[in-house]
């Protein structure tokens, strides 16, 4: 089956209220998002998305005419690509979603399929007083969560020892926490400088005495030693979401610089090479489970991934009602994913991603 054309489709939801997140200096009143379509000659036509796909423009005509099935030509191809220019892997996550469609099987059954569903923690992204983030813990927790992530400001770390605090008061151990101090992020002209070794490990100190299960990028990336001095100490230290190739997290991996590996498969190093990274990571240890903060369908092809592969405790559900609730994370998507009662989040049923676009915000593929 040849893939006979690349295209892609741009639709965009007004945030009202908007949706003020810790890594972002500037509240967010809208959110795009970039449906990546590959149609083939076999009438199957495959979906994805994460990166907003800027800058693609030109380079479609190294996928036309090359066989569906060849994903280690397409993989080698997408980081040639990425060298210069955007993190580009949709393209391959709807090519999964494509092949999945053709074999008739679901993304996770072609990685392995080694479970069917995994517990979700609801990942929140905005600042909030000590008070309201353990109200919305509780919330989080009757709705069945068994896990939840905060953020902390970098410049409010104190806050984020009392947000803990409260937490705990709030909910007792029903719920694990993660803590992200989103180091490694960098918004376009935010020249603000990062926390320092330190402050980190002093923030790391202070985080344990109430049972967290991570911290995640308390440093940059680039600090390796940094980043390893602050394991054994209470709690896990997870990064790598962000990072550019598969050898910038190997490197991070084999030097053992964190305990929990989060390369996102549509923004970071790709969905084919999650296979090695999770598997270098487990044979030292570590735990796999990636970043999925794009939208709906990022976090669709993070979860197929991580489901085939097997072994991740728990997987990121962008979730932070009342601002970020799944409608507004999965407008793209004909329905929402949801978390049950049961906290599991379950890789869905149908071939491929097993998602259905928007139909009302797109065009169909003619076959
Ligand atoms: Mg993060």
């Amino acid at each position: 089956m040849k893939i006979t054309n690349v295209r892609f489709e741009r639709s965009s939801l007004q945030l009202d209220p908007p949706f003020s997140p810790n890594w972002d200096p500037t509240p967010r009143r809208t959110f795009g998002a970039t449906l990546t379509i590959i149609e083939t000659d076999g009438g199957i036509t495959g979906y994805g998305a994460g990166d907003d796909m800027g800058g693609f423009d030109g380079y479609e005509k190294y996928f036309i005419g090359k066989d569906l099935f060849d994903i280690e030509e397409h993989v080698r191809t997408l980081e040639t690509i990425t060298f210069h220019a955007g993190r580009y892997w949709p393209i391959e996550a709807a090519i999964w979603d494509a092949i999945g469609k053709a074999k008739q099987q679901t993304v996770a059954e072609l990685f392995g399929g080694a479970e069917k569903s995994i517990p979700a923690y609801a990942s929140t992204g905005a600042v909030m007083t000590a008070p309201e983030r353990a109200a919305s813990a509780k919330a989080i927790r009757d709705a069945g969560f068994k896990a939840m992530k905060i953020r902390v400001p970098q410049t409010q770390l104190d806050l984020g020892i009392e947000t803990l605090k409260l937490i705990r008061e709030e909910v007792g151990n029903d719920l694990e926490l993660m803590v992200d101090l989103n180091q490694a992020w960098r918004m376009p002209g935010d020249t603000r400088k990062s926390i320092d070794r330190k402050t980190a490990m002093n923030f790391v100190d202070a985080a344990v005495d109430y049972g967290v299960y991570w911290i995640e990028e308390p440093l940059p990336m680039e600090d390796m030693e940094g980043l390893r001095s602050l394991r054994g100490r209470g709690t896990r230290i997870a990064g790598g979401e962000m990072v550019r190739t598969i050898h910038e997290i190997m490197t991070l991996v084999e030097n053992d610089a964190l305990d929990v590996i989060q390369a996102d498969v549509v923004l970071a190093a790709g969905m084919h090479h999650s296979i090695k990274i999770a598997e270098l990571a487990k044979s030292r240890g570590h735990i796999f489970t990636p970043h999925t903060w794009s939208n709906g369908y990022g976090l669709a092809a993070n979860l197929q991934v991580t489901a085939g592969i097997g072994g991740a405790p728990f997987i990121e559900f962008p979730f932070d009602p009342p601002t970020w609730t799944a409608e507004r994370r999965d407008f793209l998507m004909a329905e929402p994913m949801l978390v049950g009662s049961d906290g599991l989040l379950h890789v869905p049923a149908a071939p491929g991603l097993g998602i259905e676009p928007n139909w009302s915000l797109f065009k169909k593929s003619v076959a």
